[in-house]
């Protein structure tokens, strides 16, 4: 058997054009768009190529987009007096600052000092309250768990009274996604375990799930005798394997074995191509449904 692969680049497409939609209509209703600032720390490589990517993406929706590029050595002082003046505009719905922060910034001050009702990325404690509470009091769902959640529903698996794994209990992935897996609500309903590194039998706890999500960062660590026939295997894990002599392009492997694991899941995600494409998507739909509200 061959696993129906999971699109993200199909998915995330889709959703784009959903959101670009609800875009112009709010535009020719009301005449606001949803306003994203990005705030750039220095000139990390990877950073800047995330940004960049965040930015266009947003412009392409037909979004108000405020790129402000900071020195790297702006003090947090300042950045907290930055990120104050973006709380109280009213034309900015959204405010995600890059991470990582030089050493001299303190990071959690930074995301704290976010208003939780621009928080898009939904890291500040309040929002992780919210998220635990579940139903309507939620605001934002973090961007990552977001899209795979959205992935396991728009391919058809059942959530409900599924046994859920999640290999991995981060704060940005594996624990917000058992958490939301657990939720009563559509796409959830789920028997959920988290397991990690101190977990005493992994293969005995994968090879039950109906639902398998992996985010370890570790290159090949589901086995393809790990996976229940017909399941469906969610990999988020995006390890760099080497580089491309040709491309000079870094060669990309999940956590999970995907040639030989497609033969056993019913339904699979690939790396690249899979979970990653959806976190920008996400972002962009936290900033619409933040307009929205604030409209
Ligand atoms: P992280 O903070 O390093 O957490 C990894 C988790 O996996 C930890 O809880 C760790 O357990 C567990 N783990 C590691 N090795 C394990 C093993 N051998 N057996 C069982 N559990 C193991 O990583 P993260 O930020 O959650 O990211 C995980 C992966 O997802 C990375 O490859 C990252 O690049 C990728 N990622 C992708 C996206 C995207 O596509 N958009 C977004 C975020 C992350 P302990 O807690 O016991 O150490």
């Amino acid at each position: 058997m061959t696993a129906e692969l999971i699109s993200g680049t199909e998915i995330s497409k889709a959703i784009l054009a959903e959101i670009k939609q609800e875009v112009d209509e709010m535009r020719e209703k009301t005449g606001t768009v949803p306003g994203l600032v990005t705030i750039l720390v220095g000139e990390n490589p990877a950073s800047v190529s995330y940004v960049t990517l965040k930015v266009k993406t947003a412009l392409n929706l037909g979004f108000k987009e405020i790129q402000d590029n900071q020195p790297a050595d702006i003090s947090e002082q300042d950045l907290l007096a930055l990120i104050d003046k973006y709380n109280n505009d009213p034309e900015i719905h959204g405010i995600l600052v890059q991470l990582p922060l030089p050493d001299h910034v303190d990071d959690k001050k930074v995301l704290d000092a976010i208003d939780p009702d621009k928080d898009v990325d939904a890291f500040h404690p309040v929002n992780v309250g919210r998220l635990m509470i579940g139903g309507d009091v939620v605001r934002f769902l973090p961007c990552t768990p977001a899209g795979i959640q959205e992935l396991i529903v728009r391919s058809g698996t059942e959530t409900s009274g599924a046994e859920v794994v999640v290999v991995g209990r981060s704060n940005i992935v594996g624990k917000p996604i058992a958490m939301m897996m657990a939720q009563k609500g559509v796409g959830a309903n789920s028997t959920v375990t988290i397991v990690h590194t101190r977990t005493k039998d992994l293969a005995a706890h994968c090879q039950r799930a109906d639902i398998l999500i992996v985010a370890a960062g570790v290159p090949n660590l589901v086995k393809p005798e790990w996976i229940k026939p017909g399941s469906t295997v969610i990999d988020v894990g995006v390890n760099r394997i080497g580089t491309n002599e040709k491309t000079g392009k870094a060669i990309l492997r999940g956590d999970v074995d995907f040639d030989k694991a497609k033969e056993i899941a019913g339904k699979i995600t690939p790396v690249p191509g899979g979970v990653g494409p959806m976190t920008i998507c996400m972002l962009m739909r936290n900033t619409l449904r933040s307009a929205q509200k604030s409209i």
